[in-house]
């Protein structure tokens, strides 16, 4: 069975190719130092995050890391408010921090004689802390990265749409008694990395955060939007065991001039990089380290 998370669920939508170099052919890609550090430094927050939950000392993860320490002092400063449920609801049952749930997901989907057949995957998620209440639900997700201007993008992405879907689909939670909150606890024109002053971090206290409501209208659409998708990934599966490569993304969408694999699939102009050197990939198209 094909286990299949938010950021390959992203990934197959922006490009079935990509999937293929990514997942099938574990091709991997080139990040700038800049952008490991960046990752290691979201790990960093979320183990504090976790070790906080589970009552472990977290002392030791903020010496000497002043980043570490902005971010967490926060946190710390809005942490009543982060950890609340709706003023409904003040009967939190329970709370977890790195919470995995699993969904098996089985899509219909034909043959190229025309036999109908059924894919299963397991699809997964991990909640960075999820909050039972007992009429309602909240996940919440760490950023360490400015909140966006807009959330719009957001609300798309495949982590917004499958973490309640899974919660739904597994518990006896009503999707409207389900909510997804990120926060994100670097502000804007927060100072990069890199030899500045405790103060410099700490100044950034109030941390932001964007609220996705859940209804049970949206989860019937992201079902249909699953079975669209994970149909279509089956018959690109099967024809890809046949020796055909998955389908690129068309030229107009504009995504591979900073794709990695520019060069790899022809769609590299000419002049755009001297010397035929794959490019470095966005920041948003690197999974986040786990834990
Ligand atoms: S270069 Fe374009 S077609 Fe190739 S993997 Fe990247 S996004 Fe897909």
């Amino acid at each position: 069975m094909l286990q299949l998370s938010q950021g390959q669920l992203n990934l197959l939508e922006t490009c079935p190719r990509k999937f293929q170099h990514t997942y099938l052919e574990q091709l991997g890609i080139l990040t700038t130092p800049e952008q490991q550090e960046r990752l290691l430094a979201g790990s960093r927050f979320h183990q504090l995050m976790q070790q906080r939950e589970l009552d472990l000392p977290i002392a030791p993860l903020l010496q000497a890391d002043p980043q570490l320490q902005g971010w967490y002092t926060a946190f710390a400063q809005s942490a009543e408010r982060i950890l609340s449920l709706d003023l409904k609801e003040n009967c939190i049952t329970m709370r977890q921090s790195e919470y995995p749930l699993s969904l098996e997901f089985s899509v219909p989907w034909e043959q190229a004689n025309g036999v109908p057949a059924t894919q299963n995957y397991l699809l997964v998620v991990v909640y960075d802390l999820l909050i039972w209440g007992e009429h309602q639900a909240r996940i919440l997700d760490w950023k360490t990265y400015p909140r966006p201007q807009n959330g719009q993008w957001l609300q798309q992405d495949w982590q917004t749409r499958l973490y309640p879907f899974v919660l739904a689909e597994t518990s006896d939670y009503l999707p409207e008694q389900i909510s997804m909150t990120y926060w994100f606890f670097q502000a804007h024109g927060e100072p990069a990395q890199g030899g500045q002053a405790q103060n410099d971090w700490v100044s950034n206290l109030e941390p932001q955060s964007l609220n996705f409501p859940y209804s049970a209208t949206q989860h019937e659409q992201t079902r249909q939007d699953l079975t669209h998708l994970l149909s279509h990934l089956a018959q690109w599966l099967y024809e890809y065991q046949q020796g055909v490569p998955l389908p690129q993304v068309p030229v107009a969408k504009g995504v591979c001039q900073s794709c990695s694999f520019a060069w790899r699939c022809q769609r590299k102009e000419e002049n755009a990089s001297a010397g035929g050197q794959e490019t470095i990939p966005l920041l948003a198209e690197i999974q986040e380290v786990a834990l």
